[in-house]
């Protein structure tokens, strides 16, 4: 498998991203911005995600419970050890499996699954920190908290002892996508500036590989690149 993937096409691609980036910093934040990438690793065979780790690409993205774990043991070989963030959608009933194997849970979107990591991380003794996936667009077809009741959902879980809100993800509708990156930026300076009880909002994580320069430009200082890392995919998650 993991010889369909080219090291230096990976590397190079990485180059670009990384080029691109500080090209946009430069041009439209402040001097002191620092973006981070992560590498979204859906479907890449885990040796090949490994090649960016050891280029210093150390955050992992992963969509599924299930791929995850069959590429955990990998990802950790030779003393690596990434940070992996969950950015897919999470059923409730999942959280067990992988409450003490990741730094972070990007895609949490309702009390019910608030309250599971809540009660697990306490048992397990740990706190999770977690990002509010944001639906944007108003789409129907995509998880993520309406921005209308991101208010609700952000008093909820704040008293929750084992959770730490640490800010915002989202995933913008493909069309007129600058018009809803601006307002997810908007979003999320508006709410760090109110410095709420039990929230800190320092991670607006906004930006795939079609719209990553542009998200940076509105704000997000985490962008999670896929196909433009790796290669297209051979089927979609
Ligand atoms: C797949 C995926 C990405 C990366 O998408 P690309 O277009 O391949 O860069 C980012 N975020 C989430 C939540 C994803 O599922």
């Amino acid at each position: 498998m993991a010889d369909s993937y080219s090291y230096d096409a990976v590397m190079n691609n990485l180059s670009v991203i990384r080029e691109n980036i500080n090209e946009v910093c430069d041009r439209y934040r402040s001097k002191d911005t620092a973006v981070e990438i992560m590498a979204v690793t859906k479907t890449v065979p885990p040796e090949v995600v490994n090649w960016v780790y050891d280029s210093g690409l150390t955050l992992f993205g992963e969509n599924r419970v299930q791929e995850f774990l069959s590429k955990k043991d990998v990802y950790r070989l030779d003393g690596r050890n990434p940070k992996v963030h969950i950015i897919g959608h999470l059923q409730t009933n999942k959280v067990k499996y992988i409450i003490n194997e990741v730094e972070m849970i990007q895609s949490v979107d309702s009390v019910k699954l608030a309250q599971e990591i809540n009660r697990l991380a306490k048992a397990n003794n740990r706190t999770m920190d977690i990002l509010c996936e944001v639906n944007i667009g108003g789409e129907e077809s995509k998880s993520g908290v309406s921005a209308e009741n991101l208010n609700e959902l952000l008093e909820l879980i704040a008293p929750m002892e084992n959770i730490r809100v640490r800010g915002l993800m989202t995933i913008p509708p493909p069309t007129d996508s600058d018009i809803f990156l601006g307002r997810m930026g908007e979003l999320f300076s508006k709410l760090r500036d109110e410095k709420r009880d039990g929230i800190s909002m320092d991670i607006l994580s906004m930006g795939m590989t079609h719209d990553y320069a542009e998200a940076v430009k509105y704000g997000s200082n985490l962008v999670r690149i896929g196909s433009g890392l790796f290669g297209a995919r051979n089927y979609n998650i």
